[in-house]
């Protein structure tokens, strides 16, 4: 399988070319040449056992194929449990049981995996650069730390994560280097892709993304959609349907793939918070990337998700019809806290902010007489964002072990100015 931009600007590459690169050479996004056919998947497997099947033809004639099934082993080496809601033909996809307590561990663990292989052939070591408004960050760190011959940056808007999220951040040390801008999450992308596309740099200090551009963070996460609707159909005989809290579009475009190479699941539709970029154009109306306004649902605070190319290449540019195969909403701040409220007197039921707009988007659905199996997709566990969810509880949460043991450690991250030359010292350094 090669690999070409959504630009078509850039020669084909093989997969380990295009995830150690990051972003294609002509600004693009990497995207299969041609979209694998669907496979026969089977109920019953392991976690990573259904995601080496669907990435398998992704890895066909690349230099890491005969290590797909051992960087599964180690991507997926915890749980993602569908389980059901207290409402009926709810459930909800648990992505928070891993390292840092959100999706983003999945992809994270793998690329590790991947580029750790890949690294054995090159001579200096490689800087992981990553722009994070919370859980990117935290996921990669945890994923690289302590991996030979690779170190990871990390720059985060500082006072705009929650404070579990900045402990996590500063928390590793070693090969891991926090820094905390005084600036917004754009002016952390901004930065990290001037380091990303600055070939002066680049011959001295070799970096590479780890954002959600990144295929081998995109990828995998088609691995647990497989795997809870393949459980489901064995179970009830029904294709399950998802909700699913969207920033960049990273974890949505990994289950549009997994449906369309087999995987039994019917409709797909996206969650977002005061962010309506996307919401905008799915009811309509143009594609305008705008500057992100902050929520309580910190890791969508996405003005330009990033993976809206690759949606739109996978549709051929055919805006209508992309417009007409998904559903978006909107959800704002007020909502998620009655939502998150709500669900817990009911039900007792406990979700992050982001989950929490997936939460609503169901409910409406039903409202309006959906009748489907579907889940809304838990993205991150709610203890990591105590500061909005303790208050709306009344209570303190329970901290997941893997949580609690990075909060124990000391924790420290180096203030810097939104300016690039600062940057570039530090990479350099
Ligand atoms: C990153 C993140 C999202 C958004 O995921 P995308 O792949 O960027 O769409 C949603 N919820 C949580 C908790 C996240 O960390």
């Amino acid at each position: 399988m090669k690999y070409v931009s959504t630009r078509n600007q850039s020669p084909a590459v093989g997969l380990s070319q295009a995830i150690a690169a990051g972003l294609a050479p002509d600004g693009g996004l990497y995207v299969p040449e041609s979209l694998p056919e669907k496979r026969q998947l089977r109920a019953g497997a392991t976690l990573a056992e259904s995601a080496a099947a669907l990435l398998r033809p992704f890895f066909q004639g690349d230099g890491l194929e005969g290590d797909l099934d051992a960087i599964c082993r180690e991507a997926f080496d915890f749980d993602a449990p569908l389980k059901q809601l207290g409402t009926p033909n709810d459930h909800v996809l648990e992505l928070f049981h891993g390292p840092t307590a959100a999706f983003k561990d999945f992809g994270a663990r793998f690329l590790a995996s991947a580029l750790n292989r890949l690294r054995k052939e090159r001579e200096r070591p490689l800087t992981i650069v990553v722009a994070t408004s919370g859980d990117t960050g935290a996921a990669v760190a945890a994923a690289f730390h302590r991996q030979p011959g690779l170190r990871v940056v990390v720059l985060y808007p500082d006072g705009r994560v929650s404070p579990r999220q900045a402990h996590q951040l500063g928390c590793f040390g070693d090969n891991v280097v926090a820094l905390r801008v005084a600036g917004s999450f754009d002016d952390c992308q901004a930065l990290a892709k001037r380091a990303l596309n600055d070939t002066g740099l680049q011959a001295k200090a070799p970096l590479s993304s780890a954002n959600s551009i990144s295929l081998g963070r995109l990828l995998p996460q088609m691995g647990y959609y497989a795997h809870a609707s393949l459980q489901h159909w064995e179970q009830y005989g029904k294709p399950l349907n998802f909700v699913i809290p969207t920033g960049n579009l990273g974890n949505g475009l990994a289950a549009v793939l997994a449906r369309s190479l087999g995987a039994p699941i019917e409709r797909i539709m996206f969650s977002t918070n005061a962010n309506r970029v996307l919401p905008e154009f799915f009811a309509g109306g143009d594609y305008v990337p705008k500057n992100s306004v902050a929520t309580i649902a910190n890791a969508m605070d996405v003005g330009a998700p990033s993976n809206f190319e690759r949606l739109r290449w996978l549709y051929r540019e055919d805006d209508p019809a992309l417009r007409d195969a998904f559903v978006t909403i909107s959800v704002d701040d007020e909502t998620i806290r009655r939502t998150i409220q709500q669900r817990h007197q009911r039900f007792g039921e406990i979700f992050c902010p982001h989950t929490a707009t997936a939460v609503h988007m169901l409910k409406q659905l039903r409202g309006e007489g959906e009748s489907g199996d579907w889940a809304v997709v838990a993205t991150a566990h709610p203890a990591k964002f105590e500061s909005v969810v303790e208050p709306l509880l009344g209570r303190s949460l329970e901290v997941p072990p893997a949580l609690a043991e990075l909060l124990a450690r000391p924790a420290s991250a180096e203030p810097i100015e939104p300016d690039y030359d600062a940057l570039s010292r530090c990479l350099m350094a």
